[in-house]
């Protein structure tokens, strides 16, 4: 897919603030610091638009983007982050997973994990929710160019090996690089197929 248009649309505090359900939409989350914002802007390739973990002041909203005036990409607060109190992280846990359960034109969630570790207790935990509640998710490991092709490998297989045990298989996967821009034909491809299959679902008519 080639990205034409990328633009902002508004961030909301609460899910009635929501921008209208008119469009497919995906959602990217991760922990704190896994590489959200880069890869929204490698994605999107634009330097700012997704603001980074470095950008003073950036509060827990979620963030929508409008992509070639056809879909939207929201970016989502990143969970386990220390530096917010313990009843506003709940809050924000909350409002995360009703927007993830409700929203409506919802198609995709792409939950990001750090390549380089090995898979996290919080993580695990937040694709059992995801699945106990059918919502589709596909995984993206980031960073990947900070490991070898074999390290690399080796993660990924950890992880398979973790989700086994819970899963009949595993979801689709992506490797990403917002350094190289590795994963990021695989990541817009998927939307894009995905985009087709809903065909003229959101259409309007
Ligand atoms: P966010 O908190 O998930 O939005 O994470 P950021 O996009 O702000 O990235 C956190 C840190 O990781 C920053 O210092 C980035 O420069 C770095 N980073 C993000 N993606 C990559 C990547 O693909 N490769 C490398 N080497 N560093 C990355």
């Amino acid at each position: 897919m080639k990205i034409n248009r990328a633009e902002f649309v508004k961030s909301s505090k609460e899910i009635k603030d929501l921008p209208p359900a008119n469009k497919p939409e995906y959602a990217f989350i991760g922990r704190s610091n896994v590489g959200k914002s880069s890869l929204i802007n490698m994605l999107t390739n634009r330097k700012n638009l997704a603001k980074t973990s470095s950008t003073p002041g950036k509060t827990q909203l979620i963030n929508h983007f409008l992509i070639n005036e056809n879909w939207y990409l929201t970016d989502l607060p990143g969970y386990g982050y220390a530096k917010t109190s313990k009843s506003n992280r709940a809050e924000f846990r909350k409002m995360i997973r009703s927007y993830l359960k409700e929203r409506p034109n919802l198609v995709n969630t792409f939950l990001l994990v750090d390549a380089r570790h090995k898979p996290q207790k919080i993580d695990l935990e937040f694709m059992e929710w995801l699945g106990r509640n059918r919502i589709p998710f596909a995984i993206v490991f980031t960073k990947a160019d900070k490991l070898s092709s074999n390290q690399l490998a080796k993660q990924i297989k950890a992880y398979q090996t973790e989700m086994l045990r819970q899963w009949a298989s595993m979801p689709p996967y992506f490797v990403s690089s917002s350094v190289s821009g590795l994963g990021r034909k695989a990541i817009l491809d998927y939307i894009e197929q995905l985009n087709t299959q809903l065909g003229q679902h959101f259409s309007g008519k």
